[in-house]
């Protein structure tokens, strides 16, 4: 059969990053052969040698809790630390090379005591109450005036470099400003002010519109690869009211948000039949006090893999350059996960 996309050769603005994405999807027609190189996830729910499992010793003395849902602690190797020690040069802002002390918290937060879960494989509730955690993190780090701006991200699979598969993700919360939050505010900033539209709302009616790469919906949620994705699953999910971090979500709209991540999370493991690895970031603006009407925070998936075992490298064109080379269209990869049937996702626990 012959592909669709042979000798499509395409280029498309990522309004967003303000660059070309380059598609040549031809070049990724070799069908999917099986995942021998997947290897299975562990199969215990306590590990003793793990530092994140219930009960367990941590390094520096310090022991987890027999926690039963989400625990949060402080990273015992963090890469930011409020006793950061201040340099002599501080406050000299002139010059082309400058140091300052890295002042911030780094948390991690367990999602479940079992070892040998996945985000996917929990339960709705218990996914929510992750998200509920992730907002009272965020209240508090608005309250605490040292801090400027919050990560929260997720790295899932030994793919993108997790050696532990218990199932958590990490906070950097900082004194500077994340870059790509930064970019984004100023390019939605000028997309006001030349177009007096919101960038991000203009993004979502587009999608609903061309209505082929929209992933799962519902009332106050809306994830879709977008028309400009750079990596061959890359999701965005945003809330439909406008917020520019988690913090003013109601309890509906936060559960909406974490129904549509979970549905595009269990399509994305029944796609390949795997836990499929990615990296999710929590896209939210400073809590610096300051209001930022233009940006929208949404949670963004940038899966490493084309298809189990080939992972998208960054080579000349992205390293050495700047702009992406996908080998897929957005379009098509959206398909194969909308033709996903939820129903015979039976992983749950
Ligand atoms: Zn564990």
């Amino acid at each position: 059969m012959k592909n669709q996309n042979e000798g499509k050769w395409e280029k498309r603005w990522h309004p967003l990053r303000e660059e070309w994405v380059v598609y040549s999807a031809h070049r990724n027609s070799r069908p999917w052969q099986g995942g021998a190189l997947i290897k299975p996830k562990a199969s215990i729910e306590y590990d003793p040698t793990c530092y994140l499992c219930p009960g367990n010793a941590r390094i520096h003395g310090h022991s987890n809790p027999v926690y039963k849902d989400v625990f949060i602690f402080e990273n015992d190797h963090p890469v930011v630390g409020m006793s950061a020690p201040e340099f002599v040069s501080a406050n000299i802002q002139t010059g082309l090379y400058k140091k300052e002390s890295a002042k911030g918290i780094a948390k991690v937060v367990c999602y479940d005591p079992r070892h040998n879960i996945s985000l996917s494989q929990m339960k709705l509730q218990n996914v929510i109450k992750v998200f509920e955690s992730f907002q009272s993190e965020m209240i508090a780090f608005e309250n605490n005036p040292a801090i400027h701006s919050v990560l929260i991200f997720e790295n899932k699979g030994e793919a993108v470099g997790v050696s532990n598969p218990h199932p958590h993700c990490q906070i950097y919360a900082t004194d500077f400003s994340f870059k790509l939050v930064g970019q984004q505010i100023r390019i939605a900033n000028q997309y006001q002010n030349e177009q007096h539209k919101n960038i991000y709302e203009e993004i979502i009616q587009n999608e609903k519109k061309d209505d082929v790469r929209i992933l799962a919906e519902n009332d106050h949620a809306i994830a879709f690869i977008p028309f400009f994705a750079r990596y061959a699953y890359e999701v965005m999910i945003f809330p439909k009211n406008h917020h520019q971090s988690l913090i003013s979500l109601t309890p509906a709209e936060l559960a909406a948000l974490t129904g549509v991540f979970h549905q595009v999370v269990r399509r994305m493991d029944l796609n390949f039949q795997i836990d499929f690895p990615y990296v999710m970031s929590v896209m939210q603006a400073p809590v610096d006090g300051k209001l930022y009407p233009n940006f929208r925070m949404h949670l963004w998936l940038q899966p490493p893999y084309r298809q189990p075992g080939l992972i998208k490298y960054l080579a000349g064109p992205e390293i050495g350059a700047g702009n992406f080379m996908a080998d897929t269209m957005p379009e098509d990869k959206a398909a194969e996960l909308r033709n996903i049937n939820l129903n015979e996702y039976t992983l749950e626990r």
